[in-house]
């Protein structure tokens, strides 16, 4: 069993490949995803997460490490790979992770895309607000009329991806996320995709480090 984790801006084409490795019976944890779910419960927590995220800010470390670590446990009854979307994003989160899991078990991937095309990505993405299934307008766009293609919802923008909040997470993510590649670069665990290509060269790349 190994942790596969996906690393790169926001932007860089993470989500869509996980819905992929999805539909093919992976094993994967959004973190994202985890952290709007806890939105909706209306918690305190909640109410706490949802005033970081919505600025495009980082939910703090301690906070995210006990969350994630405490689901990652839960997921560990078999021997099926994991594959984790947006956790860690920080050098302090790595330490956390590190601490939990060791480096034999770890692969970084690391989707590499220009910053000129990260903010035309961005600022098309549109989402399922029920399935959360994840589109863009010009380069996945849903079969008919903005509507999600499995629950026929009207797709919607999502607070964070609003532009001003677009600059604030790619800048949020140059300062306290790319540090985390070298790190993972450093230790012999990096493993780099061009991720500007097309979203099936992407998943066919992917797919083969799982093998
Ligand atoms: P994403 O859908 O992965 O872009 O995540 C949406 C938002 O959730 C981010 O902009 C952050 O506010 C928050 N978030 C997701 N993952 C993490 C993480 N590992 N650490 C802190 N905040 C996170």
């Amino acid at each position: 069993m190994r942790y596969i984790l996906l690393l790169g801006p926001p932007g860089c084409g993470k989500g869509t490949q996980v819905e992929l490795l999805k539909k093919e019976g992976f094993k994967v944890l959004i973190t994202g995803d985890i952290l709007r779910n806890e939105i909706e419960k209306n918690s305190l927590l909640g109410e706490r997460i949802k005033r970081i995220v919505n600025k495009g800010e980082l939910v703090p470390d301690d906070l995210i490490v006990e969350l994630m670590e405490t689901i990652i446990k839960e997921d560990t009854s078999s021997d099926k790979d994991i594959i984790i979307d947006g956790y860690p994003r920080t050098v302090g989160q790595v330490e956390g992770f590190l601490k939990n899991h060791s480096d034999e078990k770890i692969i970084a991937v690391y989707l590499k895309v220009d910053k000129d095309i990260l903010k035309k990505r961005l600022t098309g993405r549109r989402v399922c607000p029920v399935c959360k299934r994840v589109y863009h307008i010009e380069y996945n766009p849903p079969k008919n009329d903005m509507k999600c293609d499995v629950c026929n919802e009207p797709l919607i923008i999502r607070k964070d991806d609003e532009p001003e909040v677009i600059e604030n997470r790619l800048s949020v993510y140059d300062k306290q996320t790319q540090p985390i590649v070298e790190l993972f670069e450093n230790k012999g665990l990096l493993r780099v995709i061009d991720a500007q290509r097309t979203i099936s060269e992407i998943f066919t790349d992917i797919k083969e480090i799982l093998m």
